[in-house]
């Protein structure tokens, strides 16, 4: 029999690139055919990874100038938010040569980004089951689906900043209309933005879609998971975290990244070597967030004032104003050998299993969310945009291993207004002290859970193999009508 073949479309995002490699990388463990689909400026972050050549890589182009975007735009953390509707355009553009790939290929299943929400169709010309990929918890899963069926936030609320519970949900979570995207704001057919019906449609195409992958596991958000398929009726597959297929020192070195830096990469390894367990605190927000320059001064000295060790990442293009000397007058001479700023790119999980780390101040997307659980570290949480405020209360007041830095506001443009005092005072909170190690504890008592959950045996593992069973079956089944 022709092996079982899973053709993966990623969203041209890192936060959906990432994880995508990962689950290709433990389909194709398992004996399983995996191409992905990408564009030529997103390939190196598949192809730097030499361990994953059994992975078949189909490039189709990127219509970036013919959806009216800048010369070198084919990745979501490139564009401002005024660049939105094009990158949209852009992505519905790709069906087209999506669907000369599936009639080359002829994949057994389409696994597509939530964000392509056209891939349904595509795989029904096909004839082949499409599978859903958003990328996000089961948690905030149930919390969008929530929001979007009561609107709490429009029958209740009086003002922006009053909290309301999120019904129907297995614990009593509450958030401000402040807190939650504009597109749960403003539902009117014809103010709707390109983006917002996105976001509709989207969450339609998971509803028609075969099932959905979930990057999480059991163990992590039991409520959340029962939830999701009993009370919502999805089709789930938890098969997480993903991350941790990587055991090979380069596969995590090389993970995400568009080139092999190995040698800044052992800079920073040495350095942590020369540290004490639980000594330095993590502080990394992911591929897409952006601050101001007053922010990031806030960063800085909120980091300086806790007189905490740590590693910060900035990634290029995280400074709105283009401003290069962002940083304090003298903060790095002052920080030598106390802390160090990493601009640009860094080997986020080879940071954070390091027994050095003891924290990790993250914006809660939920690959980092994840990856921090994976450490056993607690987390600092500063929420910015996407479904970020709602990993957050799983972080704080469900799993208990995290205290927030007070973000209030949703903001996918630009992330401005946490003080320094805020930002120093729950760097000291998880890093030290009698809440810091009752956090910690719990934070590596889920550790564990995360590895027993991928070893052979674990639920992630045994939802992998009920997934390809059934899609091995499925495809026998519709052969045999032919
Ligand atoms: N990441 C990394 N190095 C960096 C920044 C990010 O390896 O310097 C990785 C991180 O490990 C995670 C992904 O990029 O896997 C970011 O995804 P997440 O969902 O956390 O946030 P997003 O970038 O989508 O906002």
């Amino acid at each position: 029999m022709v092996p079982l073949h899973v053709l993966f479309f990623p969203l041209m995002a890192h936060g959906h690139m990432i994880p995508t490699l990962d689950m290709a990388k433990l389909f194709a463990s398992r004996g399983v055919k995996t191409t992905i689909v990408t564009t030529p400026l997103n390939a190196p972050i598949f192809t730097t990874n030499n361990l994953c050549t059994e992975i078949n890589i189909r490039v189709i182009k990127f219509p970036t100038l013919e959806a009216g975007l800048p010369a070198g735009v084919e990745n979501a953390g490139q564009i401002s938010d005024d660049m939105t509707p094009n990158f949209v355009r852009a992505t519905i553009m790709l069906q087209e040569p999506l669907e000369q790939v599936l009639q080359e290929e002829q994949p057994h299943c389409l696994v597509a980004d939530i964000f392509f929400p056209w891939a349904t169709k595509v795989a029904a010309k096909f004839d082949i089951p499409r599978i859903a990929f958003h990328g996000t918890s089961f948690f905030a899963a149930c919390a969008s689906e929530s929001m979007r069926l009561y609107k709490p936030h429009m029958t209740k609320f009086s003002s922006w900043t009053e909290p309301f519970v999120i019904p129907n949900l297995p614990h009593q979570i509450e958030l401000t209309a402040m807190q939650i995207a504009v597109a749960e704001h403003d539902d009117q057919e014809d103010s709707q933005t390109d983006f917002n019906k996105l976001v509709s449609e989207a969450i339609e195409c998971e509803l028609a879609s075969y099932g959905v992958i979930v990057n999480s596991f059991y163990d992590l958000e039991p409520a959340y998971a029962d939830h999701y398929s009993k009370v919502f009726g999805r089709k789930a597959w938890h098969i997480g975290p993903v991350s941790l297929c990587n055991t090979e020192f380069e596969d995590k070195a090389c993970r995400g990244s568009n080139k092999a830096s190995i040698n800044e990469h052992e800079y920073y390894l040495n350095w942590l070597n020369s540290k004490k367990p639980n000594s330095v605190i993590y502080v990394c927000f992911g591929s897409i967030a952006k601050f101001s320059t007053s922010q990031l001064c806030e960063i800085a000295m909120g980091l300086e004032n806790s007189g905490q060790q740590f590693i910060w990442v900035v990634r290029k293009g995280g400074n709105q104003e283009g401003n290069e000397n962002w940083l304090p007058k003298g903060f790095e001479e002052r920080m030598e050998g106390k802390g160090l700023v990493i601009r640009g790119w860094a080997a986020q999980v080879l940071i954070l299993e390091h027994e050095a780390i003891g924290g990790f101040v993250t914006h809660c997307g939920w690959n980092s969310t994840l990856e921090g659980v994976c450490a056993g570290v607690p987390m600092v949480t500063w929420p910015m945009f996407a479904e970020q405020f709602f990993n957050e209360k799983l972080v704080t007041e469900v799993l208990r291993i995290g205290v927030g830095v007070g973000a209030q506001q949703w903001n996918s443009a630009v992330t401005d207004g946490v003080m320094r005092e805020a930002i120093e005072e729950a760097v000291r909170r998880i890093m030290v002290g009698e809440e810091a190690e009752e956090m910690r504890s719990r934070a590596m008592a889920m550790k564990g859970k995360a590895i027993r959950a991928v070893e052979e045996g674990g639920s992630s593992y045994c939802h992998l193999n009920a997934l390809i069973e059934e899609l091995s079956s499925y495809c026998v089944l519709e052969a045999s009508k032919i």
